[in-house]
């Protein structure tokens, strides 16, 4: 059997940035120290920062007053902010830049009198913390291209903004139809798919001719892994996501002459290394091919309070 590993794959810029500053808040301030939500959406990396001292919650009412805080990479709500202010929390605010660009949009675009609109998942961290940043009601939420029809007829100054771990041809579809709705609409014009997600999208789309079957990395509640699963079924490709090499077995393998592996940005590399060895103990894995689309740079710098 033949593997072929698509990259970019694995940790993005913000993940890196995210773990690191919790690692490094540890260090600076002792433990515990307390994260709003995870950290990441992986649970492999939930459990490593757990053991050095993180207590993960939902809620800052559980966090004892005057503890240190760290915000997820997945930003949150004006809300949140205000309620660690009162509770004398000490705010790490690890929120990828590029969500927070995101946050500063919706703002500017509130400030200049727009309606907007929101496309991205219900309930997804990311998505209630950008809905946060103005008052409720304040942005119209899409999911789909469905979706455009309940939007009210005629908005004279409207913008869009989007969720950054869309799938890049769902998104653009979406952009596409408002267009049509509304021939002013503002916005960028692939929306805030972050760099992350459209490179891990397109390595994975230009392996997907070459393989059998295809393994994404990474856990059940991240979005851009489930992207990245749906991905290579439109391209046709029998495609599973799973955590570790713990969800592997035989059978899934029957008939697969090569296999694709790819991970989301949550899912360290050591999970995709895991299944390498295990393909090679049980599967004879004869030959590793890695196809990069793209060289990946992007690094930022650590939250202030760190430096
Ligand atoms: S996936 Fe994109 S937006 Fe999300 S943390 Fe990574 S770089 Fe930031």
């Amino acid at each position: 059997m033949k593997c072929i590993l698509a990259k970019p794959r694995g940790f993005c810029a913000g993940v890196e940035r995210a773990i690191l500053t919790v690692e490094k808040s540890i260090k600076k301030f002792g433990k515990p120290v307390y994260v709003k939500h995870e950290i990441v959406h992986n649970r492999f990396v939930i459990d490593s920062l757990r053991k050095i001292g993180t207590v993960f919650t939902e809620d800052l009412s559980d966090v004892p007053e005057g503890s240190v805080v760290v915000f997820s990479a997945h930003g949150v709500s004006k809300d949140v902010y205000d309620k660690a202010k009162k509770l004398h929390l000490k705010v790490i605010d690890a929120t990828c830049p590029i969500v927070e660009s995101v946050h500063k949009s919706a703002i500017q675009y509130a400030n200049l009198g727009y309606s907007i609109v929101l496309i991205g998942h219900q309930r997804h961290a990311e998505i209630d913390g950008t809905l946060g940043q103005l008052p409720p009601g304040r942005m119209h939420l899409v999911s789909s291209v469905e979706d455009i029809q309940k939007l009210p007829a005629d908005e004279k100054n409207i913008a869009y903004l989007t969720q950054t771990t869309l799938s890049t041809e769902e998104t653009a579809a979406i952009i596409s139809a408002l267009k049509e709705k509304y021939p002013n609409i503002q916005g960028s014009k692939t929306g805030n798919v972050c760099y992350a997600t459209t490179n891990r999208q397109s390595a994975v789309r230009s392996i997907c001719q070459k393989i059998d079957l295809l393994l994404i990395v990474g856990s059940q509640n991240s979005s851009n892994s489930n992207r990245l699963k749906e991905l290579g079924e439109e391209q046709g490709v029998k495609s599973i996501l799973i955590d570790s090499v713990e969800d592997l077995n035989k059978d899934i393998f029957i008939g697969v002459n090569t296999v694709g592996i790819s991970s989301g940005a949550s899912a360290p590399e050591h999970l995709v290394l895991g299944i390498i060895d295990w393909l090679k103990e049980h599967l004879n894995l004869e030959e590793v091919i890695e196809e990069q689309t793209t060289e990946e740079k992007t690094k930022f710098p650590l939250p202030a309070e760190l430096n």
